[in-house]
């Protein structure tokens, strides 16, 4: 469905990046990973996804907080692969404390990784995008673009500000064949968050079962987390003809949280 097109991830070295990067690779796009980590593990990735899928996977370490690196990236994938189809704004970090208390470079970080580079990788990817007058550009956002919580100031702000820069491009494109669009994951048990769990469970003096039911998917009326593969198959719904008239949106993909 998806060959010949080449793809950009940014943040896919794990979790949900990972993912979608995988479900494009066996669509038959080929891939741009990018994201920090051990060397050796995103080489192992790399080539896995070149074997598994039959398709060129290459890999940018640009750091998401240097506009830059990520205007080489671009530039780098169209080099090495042709062009750059399909853009998918991944990278994020969290940070978790009230107000008073949060850090400034926290703040400036968490705006810079999960806001700004989705604003730089777009200005650098479009201009190419318009010449062969097809682009799909998807930003992962998060329920927290829609709703809020408390002690997640900048996250909250940065993927709200995420669903007005997904709508405001939309539109500037509209009319070149680019799509733009934002999913708004819920609780999706990556890595990251796997983590946190057993740390939460002593705190609380309850089980990590609890903790996932009564913490984590206190908000998710489905009581499931989200997995990767949804929102893989999500992306790859979104970069085919049948989504063309897609554009502008934030699809929530959490399990009903937003709908409360
Ligand atoms: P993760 O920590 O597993 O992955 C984050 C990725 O971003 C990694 O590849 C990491 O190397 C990369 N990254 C971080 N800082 C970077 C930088 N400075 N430069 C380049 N790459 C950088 O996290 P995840 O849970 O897979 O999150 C991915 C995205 O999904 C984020 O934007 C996050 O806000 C969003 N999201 C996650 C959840 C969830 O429950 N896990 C829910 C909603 C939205």
């Amino acid at each position: 469905m998806l060959r010949e097109k080449n793809a950009v991830v940014t943040g896919s070295t794990s979790g949900i990046g990972l993912g979608i990067a995988e479900a494009l690779a066996r669509a038959g796009a080929n891939i741009v990973l990018n994201g920090l980590g051990d060397l050796k593990h995103i080489e192992t990735q790399r080539v896995r996804l070149e074997k598994n899928h039959g398709v060129e996977v290459t890999y940018s370490p640009a750091n998401m907080l240097d506009p830059e690196q990520i205007a080489e990236m671009i530039d780098a994938a169209a080099e090495a692969h042709g062009s750059v189809d399909i853009l998918v704004n991944n990278a994020g970090i969290q940070h978790v404390a009230p107000i008073e208390e949060f850090p400034l470079e926290k703040w400036d970080a968490i705006i810079a990784i999960n806001l700004s580079a989705a604003f730089h990788a777009m200005k650098a990817a479009i201009p190419g995008m318009k010449e062969r007058r097809f682009g799909r550009v998807i930003n992962i956002a998060s329920a927290h673009a829609l709703v809020a919580s408390p002690f997640k100031a900048a996250y909250v702000a940065a993927k709200h500000g995420v669903a007005g820069l997904t709508k405001t491009v939309a539109l500037e494109v509209a009319e070149h064949g680019i799509t733009v669009n934002a999913i708004a994951p819920g609780y999706v048990l990556t890595p990251l968050v796997e983590a946190q769990i057993p740390d939460t469970a002593k705190a609380r003096g309850i089980s990590e079962a609890e903790v996932k039911r009564d913490v984590l998917l206190a908000a998710q009326p489905t009581k499931q987390f989200v997995t990767v593969e949804q929102l893989g198959a999500m992306a790859v719904f979104l970069c085919g003809d049948a989504a063309a008239s897609i554009t502008g949106t934030i699809l929530p993909v959490d399990g009903g949280w937003t709908a409360q």
